[in-house]
């Protein structure tokens, strides 16, 4: 089937063709990060693609982008190491000042910097943002920043990162997530100096950490749009992050999906292949159709966030469609592989252990369920 920006999509498959499964094996056993296929993407322009031209990015839209991170998971890669350098620096380019864009967009664009660590959760706040204690105090000209952030990923591969902090207490405001604020850390300049990194290993290679700030001073030049309406501005590059993310799920049920055709159509037991059962052809015909819907969502709330429109149903609904598509693609090839699908050489057991994270991050799939059912469907708020 034709696809939408086949010359992006063949661009990237080809970057991809030089990092195959011993590659990412690799890199998963040693949880160590891809340096190499990050370098490789960042020169070919791919993460920069969503700045505009007048700071040295491609400028194009949210349809390329998925194309992007699509190709790059349906060949086998994992664009997790990565995907953030996207769109994360939305939040400057759309709240940040004239100085803070220059200072940082151009060199994002170049591959000079890197922007792809966001905290924002911690030990005892992820669904409920609101609760978070990570506080920014005002002194004269800077911040003075304490606190914890876990799951914060790829800031040791990042020069700034994005930080959610408190600088009015919960209860000050009109509503719980009034008073907290958007900071853009120099992590050259914070680290030993107040800011510690510790790695965190977790089920996959996700190059994720837990973040100490103690005392630690930054200018207050660093605070990003408005003191106190930082959820909002978080708010805001959330789109964008669920639309990219739905896109890789797509590429994820690709690669299962061709992985399992692939070895079902080898395969030979009781003297004839696999894939002559409707008992393994089933099950792989019903992902391929449940992707394809998915993946129509994707385009379409990709095509909403290009004309400018509100597409905060059609980017979580891509977000829950895909990733239910990937996960029971996941489950499907390791099914298909039998005692294989184990192996890590298959590297469908790696896949399959990347594509179940989608179910819970950057957003887990009952808190999606609860915004359409309270802002879509007018359900009352369950919490
Ligand atoms: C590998 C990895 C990388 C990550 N990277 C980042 C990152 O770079 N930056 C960052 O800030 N965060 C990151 N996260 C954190 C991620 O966004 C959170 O894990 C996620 O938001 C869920 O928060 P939690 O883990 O605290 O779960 P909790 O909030 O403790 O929730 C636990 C479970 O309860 C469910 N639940 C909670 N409340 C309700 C309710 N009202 N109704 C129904 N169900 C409910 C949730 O859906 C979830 O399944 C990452 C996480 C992982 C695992």
């Amino acid at each position: 089937m034709k696809q939408r920006h086949q010359d992006i999509r063949d661009a990237v498959a080809q970057l991809c063709s030089q990092y195959p499964g011993e590659y990412w094996r690799e890199k998963d056993r040693e949880q160590a990060y891809p340096t190499e296929f990050v370098r490789a993407l960042t020169e070919a322009g791919f993460l920069s693609c969503l700045i505009p031209e007048e700071y040295g990015g491609s400028g194009l839209g949210m349809s390329e982008a998925t194309a992007v991170m699509e190709e790059i998971q349906a060949s086998g890669c994992n664009g997790g190491a990565c995907h953030a350098q996207m769109y994360t620096m939305g939040t400057v380019l759309r709240h940040g000042s004239e100085e803070q864009k220059r200072m940082l967009l151009p060199g994002i664009s170049s591959g000079e910097l890197r922007l792809q660590a966001f905290g924002v959760t911690e030990p005892t706040s992820g669904t409920d943002t609101s609760r978070i204690r990570t506080t920014a105090t005002r002194e004269g000209d800077t911040y003075r920043i304490n606190g914890q952030k876990v799951w914060t990923s790829r800031i040791a591969h990042s020069d700034f990162m994005l930080l959610l902090a408190r600088t009015a207490p919960r209860d000050a405001g009109e509503k719980p997530h009034h008073g907290m604020s958007v900071f853009l850390v120099d992590i050259r300049e914070a680290q030993g100096n107040g800011l510690t990194i510790k790695p965190l290993r977790a089920m996959v290679n996700h190059a994720t950490t837990e973040v100490f700030f103690d005392d630690l001073i930054i200018p207050a030049s660093s605070l990003v749009g408005e003191e106190g309406k930082g959820f909002r501005y978080i708010l805001d590059g959330m789109n964008a992050e669920r639309i990219l993310i739905s896109a890789e799920c797509i590429g994820d049920a690709r690669w299962f999906i061709d992985k399992a055709t692939n070895y079902a159509n080898e395969r030979k037991v009781f003297d004839r292949l696999i894939g002559q059962n409707q008992g393994i052809q089933f099950p792989i015909a019903r992902c391929y159709a449940e992707m394809q819907a998915a993946a129509l969502m994707v385009e379409r709330a990709a095509d909403m966030f290009d004309s400018g429109e509100n597409c905060g149903a059609e980017a979580n609904m891509a977000k829950l469609l895909a990733a239910d598509a990937s996960w029971k693609a996941a489950d499907m090839c390791l099914q298909t592989h039998g005692g294989f699908g184990f192996a890590e050489e298959y590297d469908v057991e790696r896949k399959f252990r990347e594509t179940r994270l989608y179910q819970i991050a950057p957003i887990s799939t009952n808190l999606i369920l609860s915004f359409i059912a309270e802002h879509v469907l007018g359900l009352p708020r369950s919490f």
